[in-house]
């Protein structure tokens, strides 16, 4: 059984804990590898790594780096197939959607090949009487990226390539459940031609965060993973004047309109809650069913609920696999018991699911809970696992109201006919992503991605034009030059005017 270790400076070290984590197949329920748990001295080993390789990487011109990350994009795009495999084994999800992860990871990589004219700055001439006035970009520095389970090769992707773009080094500390991911990147990067110590992977767990949030040579911090956390980071990154990013968790809402074809939102619905086991922060997790709408909705939904095709992440037949670890199993199926518990109908149960060869596997089934108030755990709470709960209202502005009333606001949808309610809806939700028709409304990679309220704390989305800013500091010069015939005034003379 291989350990997994941390690749720091171009090379890969055990380091010098001696703390190691179990990293699981989801499907099988058997450990398939140990990772290194960093110590605080792993932590000073990567950052100064990342400082020393620096001083050039920050002098490297817009040419050499955009070649790099052109080389970059090339590698991963030929290699899309083993990093799904790799992201499927650990966290579980199938193979087809583990692809689509390093699809929209590479957009992001896409995007940031572009990065000279990104970079470009203002240029004002004449501002005064012979004076010029421009502005330009620099790099922060190192800066750390800590990751979640549920994208181990997207999320990371929405931080390095664009802060190693901007002229940065970076050392990410992935989730210590699917960790091997960012060591199979690390060594694109490196066959890309980045030169060593520009990209560090760092594992551990919350003693290698506090290293990173802690280190006077971290300058930024980006976050993404569950609200406690987020708001943790931000508050210990911040008050240590570091920049900090930091995207936190979700209860994203639908709300299904009478006047909507209720069938093609019923697709929809089933897709964005169940893809991925529901462990994404886009996913649909509430329905809002307008007045007329529910009753169908609901039957419509637990016939489509019920055809999803569960099992191991690599067997292509599959639709859905097991959920991360024994402990989510047991939360989710623990979440889904106090809805029944509170007075919730569940439709379609997905408790106790057992797949034929992986008995052991953490599998959850898709599950509809209909009935569902805002009152009740179920509701209140991010599952992060397939539970589709259904919330009633009587009329759109009710249900914008439920949506605005929720303390995270990362993502929401609606499915109407009607241009005057979407509007009204996109208007009036206070939440950070939108879409109309568009369950898991995630922007493209030149737009920035980000949530509002609990769901993000910090000022800056992440990638696009936003992560560019987030990673650079802007500075302005205000320039003169004198007639060179002034030059040759000088004298000797103790100068008195
Ligand atoms: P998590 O918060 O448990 O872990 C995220 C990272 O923080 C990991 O690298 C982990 O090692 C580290 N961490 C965990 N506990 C810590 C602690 N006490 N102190 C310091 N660091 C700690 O999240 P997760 O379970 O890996 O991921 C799921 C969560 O991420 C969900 O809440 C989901 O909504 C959220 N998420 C949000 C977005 C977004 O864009 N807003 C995207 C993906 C996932």
């Amino acid at each position: 059984m291989a350990t997994i270790e941390h690749w720091i400076g171009g090379e890969f070290t055990s380091g010098r804990s001696s703390r190691t984590g179990p990293v699981f197949n989801p499907a099988t329920g058997q450990k398939q590898h140990d990772v290194v748990l960093a110590s605080s001295d792993d932590v000073d080993a990567a950052v100064a790594a990342a400082r020393t390789a620096f001083d050039e990487w920050s002098q490297a011109s817009l040419s050499k780096r955009t070649k790099i990350l052109f080389n970059f994009r090339e590698l991963v795009n030929a290699r899309v197939k083993p990093l799904a495999e790799i992201v499927s084994d650990e966290h579980g999800k199938v193979l087809s959607d583990a692809a689509g992860e390093v699809q929209r990871g590479l957009e992001v990589i896409e995007f940031a090949c572009g990065i000279p004219q990104l970079l470009k700055g203002e240029y004002s001439d004449q501002a005064s009487t012979g004076v010029d006035v421009f502005s330009f970009r620099e790099p922060l520095g190192v800066c750390a990226g800590i990751t979640p389970f549920n994208f181990p090769a997207m999320v990371p992707m929405w931080m390095h390539p664009v802060a190693i773009a901007c002229g940065n080094t970076f050392v990410l500390k992935p989730s210590e459940r699917d960790p091997s991911a960012s060591n199979f990147v690390a060594q694109l990067w490196r066959e890309a031609g980045l030169p060593d110590g520009v990209f560090n992977v760092l594992h551990g767990d919350k003693t290698a965060v506090d290293g990173l949030l802690r280190h006077p040579d971290v300058a930024a911090v980006s976050f993404v993973g569950s609200t406690p956390i987020a708001r943790y980071i931000h508050d210990e990154a911040s008050k240590r004047g570091k920049r900090v990013q930091a995207l936190g968790g979700a209860k994203n809402h639908a709300i299904i309109l009478p006047d909507a074809d209720l069938e093609f939102a019923a697709r929809h619905l089933t897709a964005a809650a169940f893809g991925s086991a529901g462990e994404r922060c886009m996913a649909i997790s509430a329905a809002v069913a307008v007045g007329a709408a529910g009753d169908t909705l609901v039957d419509l939904v637990n016939r489509k609920a019920g055809e999803v095709v569960v099992g191991n992440g690599r067997d292509p037949a599959s639709e859905m696999g097991p959920v991360v670890t024994a402990a989510a199993k047991q939360r989710i199926e623990g979440l889904i018991e106090s809805g029944e518990r509170e007075g919730a109908k569940v439709t379609v149960d997905g408790r106790g699911l057992t797949v034929p060869g992986f008995e052991e596997g953490f599998f959850v089934g898709p599950t509809v809970i209909d009935q569902v108030e805002p009152s009740m755990e179920v509701y209140r709470e991010e599952i992060f696992g397939p539970v589709l709960s259904v919330v009633r209202a009587d009329t759109v502005d009710a249900a914008i109201e439920l949506i605005n009333s929720n303390p995270y606001g990362n993502g929401t949808a609606i499915f109407t006919s009607s241009g005057e309610a979407a509007r009204r809806f996109q208007r009036g939700v206070r939440v950070g992503m939108i879409g109309i028709n568009v369950p898991i409304p995630v922007p493209m990679a030149y737009y920035s991605f980000g949530g509002w309220k609990d769901s993000l704390f910090g000022d800056k989305h992440i990638h696009g034009p936003e992560g560019v800013s987030f990673y650079t500091r802007g500075k302005v010069v205000t320039s003169r030059w004198p007639h060179v015939s002034h030059a040759y005034d000088a004298s000797l003379h103790f100068p008195t005017a």
